[in-house]
């Protein structure tokens, strides 16, 4: 039997099946799930916690699949804007990364224009998008649209799942706690919110912070897919699933999309954890760093 078999389970990415579950017991109306036990979630995860395998050489061994880029440096408060609070540990996922996703690996349709032009079609379709009700319930309870917003001639488009409270008031993606994280990143990146595209699958805010529905992802999609095709990015970065399973038509985890790139269209499609994610999971925070130091390899913002 292969030591796989006995790898613990990630902490990271069963924390991140077990709140899709949440999301999704949310969605079918269980009114009422009760808070985890702090002391029991520690208590478990320490006993998932386990060390991998040691190599030949005395290192702590992991396969060459799960094993991120041998990159410096580890991460900091200031890059990613807190401390990683877990001891730097080694992937101990049980499943390998897949392989990369290709969803369409055609050319964008239609020509790539001037960035005047791609602003002013842009500003035409968020004017479309502003009058939207193609999503009843969406269209009822949001205060506006939030369209998305920044460099259309960027490289880089990063795609999230639906604007908040903070956005929904202001009409402006990633403006709340997760923005401001997302900032951070970005900063981590050598980039600023200036230099990039940000846009969410979704344009209205759904109630109560739930999840987009299969229906409203469907509908709002031509609107994204007509933004992307407009901007052209070299990168899209799928921040959390929801994005990253609607992008790549995928049901799989964030734990096994990351640290490879897929592809859509003409674009590498990079996948990590959502910045609201990674408020409640700092000890994720880690994970992501490797993921942006991977594209700013591949993109040259650093050797
Ligand atoms: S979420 Fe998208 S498709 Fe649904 S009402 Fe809003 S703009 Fe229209």
């Amino acid at each position: 039997m292969s030591n796989d078999t006995h790898n613990p389970l990630d902490p990271a990415e069963t924390r991140e099946a077990a709140e899709e579950l949440l999301a999704h017991l949310h969605r079918v109306g269980v009114p009422f799930i009760p808070l985890p036990n702090a002391e029991r979630v520690a208590e478990w995860e320490s006993r998932f916690a386990v060390s991998p395998p040691a190599s030949p050489s005395g290192e702590a061994g992991v396969s060459a699949a799960s094993t991120p880029p041998a990159t410096k440096p580890a991460p900091t408060a200031a890059e990613i804007g807190d401390e990683v609070k877990t001891p730097p540990r080694a992937p101990t996922s049980r499943l390998q990364p897949v392989e990369s996703f290709s969803v369409n690996d055609d050319p964008y349709p239609g020509v790539s224009l001037p960035i005047a032009d791609r602003q002013q079609q842009l500003e035409q379709l968020a004017t479309t998008v502003s009058g939207c009700t193609k999503c009843s319930q969406l269209a009822k309870c949001r205060t506006q649209t939030v369209f998305g917003e920044g460099n259309p001639g960027t490289r880089f488009a990063f795609f999230g799942e639906g604007p908040g409270a903070d956005e929904d008031r202001t009409g402006r993606p990633f403006v709340g706690r997760a923005g401001q994280l997302l900032d951070k990143m970005i900063q981590a990146c050598k980039l600023q919110r200036e230099d990039i595209y940000l846009l969410n699958t979704v344009k209205c805010r759904p109630p109560g912070n739930r999840n987009p529905e299969p229906n409203e992802l469907s509908n709002c999609r031509e609107y994204w897919e007509q933004q992307l095709q407009i901007l052209r990015p070299e990168y899209i970065v799928c921040l959390g699933a929801v994005s990253a399973h609607t992008l790549l038509n995928s049901k799989l985890s964030i734990g096994r999309l990351r640290q490879r790139f897929h592809q859509y269209h003409e674009s590498k499609v990079l996948v990590i954890y959502h910045p609201a994610y990674l408020l409640r999971n700092p000890d994720a925070k880690k994970a992501a760093w490797a993921d942006l130091q991977m594209l700013m390899r591949d993109a040259g913002l650093v050797t």
